[in-house]
């Protein structure tokens, strides 16, 4: 086993945090939403994909990457191959920002707390931030232009950020880079699992901030389910 979720965490469940995300008023994208976009999906993979925020079709329907970068989502994880329903999917904001524009400061900050819920119920193996915004969640000095693809470490987790689909819908050399990048998530995977079964001073992070001694369990050989996680491919 793994540390167990620390129970400082505010909501029991995924489901809570979703219902929460609902009902938010924290921010002011809670005026111009048509639903708030809590995220979904499962940790059956192991990987958490993390964008920037929803677009005109993720407010219509409530569910993330459903519009044109959602369909080339799809289709880059089918290539891996991981199905959608086996990944979580989820954004930096909850809400769509009007016109599309960038999430602010602010909103970032207020609405942070739901995805660091997220990431320590889902539990992911593996945090996939896709672009820019999500990348700088993680570590707020990397480039997306230099750091798309590298295999780094955050907290216990292992990150591999990758371009955003909405650029290599703009970009055929962004999305021949994106299509480069996501062959390396079984890599990324196999990292994940490797530091999983080593002892917590071997964890070193490559990138960041160091995994804090002392406030946690140290981790201890792989659980039963990692034969399952590399099954997926
Ligand atoms: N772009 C994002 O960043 N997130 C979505 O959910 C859809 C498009
Ligand atoms: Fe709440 Fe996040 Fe939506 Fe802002 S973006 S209203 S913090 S759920």
């Amino acid at each position: 086993m793994r540390t167990p979720p620390s129970s400082d965490i505010p909501w029991p469940t995924v489901e809570a945090v979703a219902e929460q995300v609902r009902a938010c008023t924290l921010c002011g994208l809670a005026d111009g939403r048509t639903t708030a976009v809590p995220g979904e999906g499962s940790a059956a993979s192991g990987f958490m994909f993390i964008g920037e925020g929803p677009g005109f079709h993720e407010d219509v329907q409530g569910r993330p990457f459903v519009g044109r970068a959602g369909a080339l989502l799809d289709e880059l994880l089918a290539g891996v191959p991981l199905r959608r329903e086996d990944v979580f999917i989820t954004n930096v904001v909850k809400c769509r920002p009007p016109d599309n524009r960038d999430p602010q400061a602010a909103e970032v900050a207020a609405c942070w707390p739901y995805l660091e819920a997220q990431i320590a119920l889902v539990r992911p193996r593996v945090i996939v931030p896709l672009g820019r915004h999500s990348l700088v969640r993680f570590f707020p000095d990397a480039r997306i232009s230099g750091d798309h693809g590298r295999i780094l470490n955050w907290r216990e987790y292992v990150v591999c950020p990758l371009y955003h689909p909405a650029a290599a819908l703009r970009s055929q050399n962004v999305r021949a880079t994106l299509e480069a990048d996501m062959r390396r998530l079984p890599q990324a995977m196999i990292a994940a699992l490797g530091q999983a079964a080593a002892p917590v001073a071997e964890a070193r992070p490559a990138h960041g901030p160091r995994r804090e001694q002392g406030s946690s369990e140290p981790p201890s050989p792989s659980r039963g389910d990692d034969q399952g996680q590399l099954d997926l491919f």
